[in-house]
């Protein structure tokens, strides 16, 4: 197959990338370098069969310079990240995760191609009412990256429906591993804390540590997108988690150091645990990386965080300061929320 992805030198496209031309496919990277990096896919360009391009899906020019001469498979990841920036920069993320979506869907459109994958995001759960949280739970995105990414999603599905476009999507919770970023905005946890400990920094541990995370190493999200192109499913959204939830001190145990504490952050959930049994059942996909297993990955390639932004609770209070004043109000809904059971 000739496959397109989106994003394909960031962090879960690369790992894809990679996944793809080891079963044998042709591969095409398309990324703006925004976020994505060239270290990611230095050794998958002296592959034959990558080829890279570098350009923006806001660009229509990019986008069919991309899927020039056909493309079969084409897996959807590139998109804006991060809480902070998509409350201070909607517009952008607008652009980006819904517009730039719908030039890809219109573009796969003309090209015919075979499949489409969407990375979707579990954060369009916002706060759960059920654990493990099956896909027909509500919808209700607490800041607008995870609104966008819905209506990312919202587009898919619809044009699986009105073209027949063989669309569909995968929820992902909680993505960890190898090449995560290590730069720009204030992110996700691992990044932060493995540059805490590369500094001999304590952790800056949000709230009591005991809120879990449904963490699924970055290898099993490659191969549910991979399984999902195999498929023959159309038109429907299937949670990607690791069939587990753990909590951020079970983290730091396996990393080893010291804690301070920082202030729960509003619009979190203290749990996220995504129920797999439909990706199970539709994909025969199931994770192979054990959490302890996952962190022994992280530990064995921490150097690669030597340059990542060392974080500690007075930049934290700077860089989260839009977020706790636009969300403050949410403890209500946090404390209404469900618990994990
Ligand atoms: N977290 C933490 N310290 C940090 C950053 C994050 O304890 O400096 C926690 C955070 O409260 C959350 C978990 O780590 O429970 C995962 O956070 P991340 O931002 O990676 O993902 P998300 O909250 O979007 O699921």
């Amino acid at each position: 197959m000739i496959a397109l992805v989106t994003g394909g030198a960031g962090f879960i496209g690369s790992h894809l990338c990679e996944r793809l031309l080891t079963a044998g496919h042709q591969v095409r990277c398309l990324d703006n370098f925004s976020t994505g990096r060239q270290s990611n896919i230095a050794t998958l360009q002296n592959n034959p069969a990558f080829s890279l391009f570098e350009g923006d899906i806001r660009d229509a020019e990019s986008l069919e310079e991309a899927f020039n001469g056909g493309v079969d498979w084409v897996f959807h990841l590139a998109g804006l990240a991060d809480i902070v920036p998509s409350i201070e920069s909607p517009e952008t993320y607008f652009e980006v995760n819904v517009q730039g979506t719908l030039n890809v869907l219109q573009q796969s459109r003309r090209a015919g191609v075979k499949r489409l994958v969407y990375a979707a995001s579990s954060s369009s759960y916002g706060f759960p009412e059920k654990f493990p949280t099956p896909e027909e739970s509500p919808i209700d995105p607490q800041y607008p990256y995870a609104l966008t990414k819905y209506m990312g999603e919202e587009l898919v599905l619809h044009w699986a429906k009105v073209y027949n476009m063989p669309a569909m999507s995968l929820r992902l919770f909680n993505v960890y591993g190898t090449r995560s970023r290590t730069t720009g905005a204030y992110g996700a946890v691992f990044g932060v804390f493995l540059a805490q400990k590369l500094n001999g920094k304590p952790y800056t541990v949000v709230g009591d540590g005991e809120q879990t995370r449904d963490f699924t190493y970055v290898t099993d999200v490659a191969s549910a997108f991979h399984a999902a192109a195999e498929s023959g499913i159309v038109g429907e959204a299937l949670n990607v988690g690791s069939g587990d939830h753990q909590s951020i001190n079970r983290l730091v145990q396996l990393l080893g150091g010291e804690i301070t504490y920082i202030p729960k952050r509003p619009g979190e959930p203290d749990c996220t645990f995504a129920d797999t049994t439909k990706i199970l059942a539709k994909l025969d996909w199931r994770p192979t990386i054990s959490f302890e297993e996952g962190v022994g990955k992280m530990l064995a390639a921490i150097e690669d965080w030597r340059d990542a932004p060392l974080w500690e609770p007075a930049s934290i209070a700077k860089a989260t300061k839009t977020w706790f004043d636009c969300l403050g109000d949410d403890e209500q809904a946090q404390s209404t929320a469900g618990d994990a059971s």
